[in-house]
């Protein structure tokens, strides 16, 4: 873990200093998700720089930021062109009220995302209506919560809906206020907060390793590969749409992450089904908001196919990969490459009609929040953006994809690997008592963060997912990086679990 040496006098000093920060933390922060009680008992890293796809911390040790610091980092740290947009920008001014002012960053921001957002998808006839809107605000969880709100009046208005419910995946995780934690469905996190909630329906999401309509016995292989079934997921989604519109009021909307469900557990959709299911909400007249806060801007860019029979198509957006249009797209870890807490909501000219009237009709949306269209924030997401479209960049994500999923295949040789998923530059390795059993380990075994303290010890940081370790690499991540993060995973399952 310790690549880099300073002299012994400066690392007495780093050693003090590192100790001093990690004090004041302890005294005074609290950290998200976290049980305080075991954060107090051990010394945190600190980190206090950042390189590529390299952290720094306060001691002079290096470490590979394996999961693009919580899903948010995309070109690595300190990116020169992105480094000196926002510095550009500190030039200009930081910030300006978006509450009856414009500014230039937020403005030519927004055309490059809703250009960006409609992309190549969705030209055949018939298609859903192109994006054509953007609503800012500042994380995840409040570009969620802005598209429930509009969703929720657009049914009210559009379709005389009296009480607009929605739908959402099994295991969702749409942030953590209170509108995005009702429309998610992880009771582990969700159900302490059930008396503030408002009720939204859930629905199975196709988890093929774990499906009870999966006949397949357990392979060494990614289980939408092996899965045996007739797409009984699919039924249950039209099932529930169908019956709700039966009872006289469609759902206002299917909330989904498209592809590949994050926080639930890192779980694939089986080529097609978000297609599929985007069909059937629109036959079942259900609106679409895709929550592509995790997959969004060539996150799920896939590996080059082998024999490049078939061209990969340049979108950033997962609902791209299966031509997909939503009426409702929320965005934000990557939106600003990392760099600072920014959201958009994108929808329709259609949904925005339904805004328009004269002052005192009071049709206004009335939301909004005091960084709203932060012009730092917007810098950032210009120049980000610009990094993803250059010439050279699709490719260099098919390449980092590639190697990841080669690098990947070694982990199946553990008998604790019981899945591994991948969605381009997404991978989530679930580790099991058993792999010819499924059998998985209690949560309160805490496999997952005791092979990420290893994995840490051997100078890799991510976080897992209960039993599920994540692999979110920057873009910039090299090979040999891809094959220590990897290696590295492997040595520490085996470590942890060699007696399990
Ligand atoms: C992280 C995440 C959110 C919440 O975003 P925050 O910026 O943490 O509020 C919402 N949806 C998905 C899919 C996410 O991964």
């Amino acid at each position: 873990m310790n690549r880099s040496h300073p002299a012994p006098s400066s690392a007495a000093n780093a050693a003090r200093r590192a100790r001093r920060l990690a004090q004041l933390d302890q005294r005074y922060v609290w950290h998200p998700f976290t049980q305080m009680r075991d954060w107090l008992r051990r010394e945190p890293i600190v980190i206090v720089g950042g390189r590529g796809a390299t952290l720094y911390d306060a001691r002079g040790r290096e470490y590979l930021d394996a999961n693009a610091s919580i899903w948010t980092n995309l070109h690595g740290h300190r990116e020169p062109r992105v480094d000196a947009a926002v510095r550009r920008q500190l030039g200009k001014i930081a910030h300006s009220s978006a509450l009856g002012l414009a500014n230039e960053p937020a403005a030519l921001l927004a055309a490059r995302l809703v250009a960006a957002a409609n992309g190549s998808a969705g030209r055949r006839p018939g298609a859903a209506p192109p994006l054509a809107k953007v609503f800012y605000s500042d994380d995840g969880a409040t570009a969620i919560e802005v598209a429930l709100k509009l969703a929720y009046d657009y049914a009210r208005r559009a379709h005389g809906a009296t009480k607009p419910r929605f739908l959402s995946l099994a295991g969702a995780y749409h942030g953590d206020t209170v509108g995005a934690v009702s429309l998610g469905h992880i009771d582990l996190f969700h159900q302490r907060y059930a008396g503030l909630l408002f009720k939204s329906d859930t629905v199975m999401a196709p988890y093929c390793y774990r499906c009870r309509f999966n006949r397949a016995r357990p392979e060494r292989a990614d289980a939408r590969d092996y899965r045996r079934c007739r797409w009984e997921c699919l039924d249950q989604v039209e099932g529930r749409l169908a019956a709700q519109q039966r009872r006289g009021e469609a759902y206002a909307a299917l909330v989904l992450e498209p592809l590949i469900q994050g926080a639930a557990g890192m779980i694939p959709q089986p080529g097609g089904w978000l297609r599929r299911v985007t069909e059937l909400a629109r036959g079942n007249g259900a609106a679409v908001i895709a929550d592509e806060v995790m997959t969004g801007f060539g996150r799920t860019t896939p590996a080059q196919p082998t024999g490049g029979e078939r061209r990969v198509r340049g979108d950033l957006f997962a609902c791209q990969r299966e031509g997909v249009r939503p009426d409702f797209l929320a965005l934000a870890k990557g939106l600003t490459g990392g760099y600072l807490p920014m959201a958009a909501t994108l929808t329709t000219q259609a949904v925005f009609d339904q805004f328009l009237g004269e002052y005192g009709e009071f049709k206004t949306f009335f939301h909004g929040h005091s960084y709203t269209a932060n012009q730092l924030g917007a810098a950032a997401g210009l120049a980000s953006l610009e990094r993803l479209q250059a010439p050279g960049a699709q490719a260099r994500r098919q390449r980092l994809a590639g190697e990841l999923e080669q690098a990947l295949r070694d982990l199946w040789a553990l008998p604790h690997v019981g899945d591994i998923r991948q969605v381009g530059l997404i991978a989530g390795i679930e580790l099991v008592r058993n792999w010819t059993t499924r059998t998985p380990f209690a949560l309160t075994e805490q496999v997952g963060a005791r092979v990420c303290a290893a994995l840490a010890r051997r100078g890799v940081l991510t976080r897992p997912i209960g039993n599920v370790v994540v692999l979110m690499p920057p873009y910039c991540t090299t090979a040999s990086q891809v094959r220590r993060m990897v290696g590295a995973l492997g040595e520490a399952i085996a470590e942890v679990l060699s007696r399990a």
